[in-house]
């Protein structure tokens, strides 16, 4: 078996308003069945999600958690805005974002931006997804999936690594449960994370820095959907996460 990933290159430093479908199939012949990779970063460039931490004023809980941390307490109050729920407040800040998304800081990121901005999420990650991966259809005639990444940490171990936020036509799990294993066993609860292993093969080219990297192409796995699909396929409901419901005791202590 063998599949290829490649970056797109010559992508430009990406403006409000700049057409990330546009970029893409200019610099890149896409095929049918491929899986397009795409930094979030660019992405809330490209919707102008940019702000400035001088255009925020704090509130109480804000200043509260900011003294905890030592950091700028109008950053902290960007956070909360975005925050339906706080699941940890020090020595992380993990929050569950309106738009339901669980992660640290609400996924806001100063690195690869301009000095002086912040960068928000995209605010709906499979919307825009969406919308690139249509419009390169539209623009290449090709049937394409796009998956929308971003860095994250993992709960038990040191190391961040690339995951998928939003996801088009590519089913976010691949369902093992009912096949059957090498010795005739049936899989009984195995549910592949594939959107996230796309966003971490991703991210190896793409890197952390100044690479300039922010997508990349994987070619060669048959997955493309053709139902909509949401990144939202694989988050845990709240009753079933064990985990959420024990860092809220944690937190009442
Ligand atoms: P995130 O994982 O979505 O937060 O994005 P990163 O900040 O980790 O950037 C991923 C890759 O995209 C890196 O190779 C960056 O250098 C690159 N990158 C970020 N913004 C831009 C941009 O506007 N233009 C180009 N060409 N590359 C960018
Ligand atoms: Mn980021
Ligand atoms: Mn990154």
């Amino acid at each position: 078996m063998k599949m290829e990933i490649f970056t797109v290159d010559n992508v430009p430093l990406i403006k409000e308003g700049d057409d990330i479908a546009g970029i893409i199939c200019k610099n890149c012949e896409v095929m049918d069945n491929d899986v397009i990779i795409i930094a979030s970063t660019i992405v809330a460039k490209a919707e102008g999600r940019m702000f400035k931490l001088e255009d925020i004023e704090a509130g109480e809980d804000a200043a509260k958690i900011g003294k905890k941390h030592g950091i700028d307490e109008r950053f902290v109050q960007a956070v909360l805005d975005r925050s339906k729920e706080i699941l940890v407040d020090f020595p992380i800040i993990l929050v569950d974002t309106k738009n339901g998304h669980t992660c640290i800081k609400a996924g806001i990121d100063d690195s690869n931006v301009e000095n002086g901005f912040l960068a928000d999420l995209p605010e709906d990650p499979d919307a825009s997804a969406r919308d690139i991966g249509e419009d390169i259809g539209k623009l290449s005639g090709k049937k394409v999936s796009v998956i929308l990444t971003d860095t994250n940490g993992r709960a038990f171990k040191i190391g961040q690594t690339g995951i998928a936020i939003g996801v088009h036509r590519i089913h976010p799990i691949k369902n093992w449960i009912g096949e059957k294993d090498l010795f005739g066993k049936v899989l009984e609860v195995t549910e592949e994370a594939i959107a996230d292993e796309i966003a971490g093969a991703a991210n190896l080219l793409m890197g952390e820095g100044d690479g300039g990297c922010p997508v990349a192409i994987i070619r060669g796995l048959d997955l493309y959907s053709e139902d909509e699909t949401s990144v939202k396929e694989m988050y845990r409901s709240g009753r079933e996460d064990i985990i959420k419901k024990g860092l809220r005791c944690l937190s009442k202590v």
